[in-house]
């Protein structure tokens, strides 16, 4: 599914991520997954049981999407692992963007 920064749903999932302290690690080494502008995580399964889900970050050119191999992923909802990794490839805004950003909207 589409990234999307302003989306709720999308930080809702980061938090349930961070809340339950699942880990995402970026895989490094070439697979035939792996081509130009597709990152690829592994993240943790939040049943803790040494499962991992495969999310892909397609980086396009106007828009990022994101599948994870989970069943909420393959119904193409926005779920923690694809947040969590959305998170570590940097695509969230940090707080100071999102502050500026209100501010240029109250000006405008
Ligand atoms: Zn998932």
């Amino acid at each position: 599914m589409k990234f999307d920064p302003r989306d709720v749903k999308w930080f809702a999932a980061l938090s349930r991520a961070a809340s339950e302290g699942i880990q995402a690690s970026k895989l490094l080494f070439p697979i035939e997954r792996q081509k130009d502008g597709v990152e690829v995580y592994l993240v943790e399964s939040s049943r803790k049981d040494g499962s991992v889900y495969i999310v892909e970050v397609h980086h396009g050119h106007d828009a990022t999407s994101i599948v994870c191999s989970c069943k909420g992923g393959q119904q193409r909802r926005v779920c923690k692992h694809a947040a969590l990794a959305a998170f570590h490839a940097g695509l969230f805004p940090t707080a100071r963007e999102l502050f500026v950003e209100e501010v240029e909207e109250k000006v405008a």
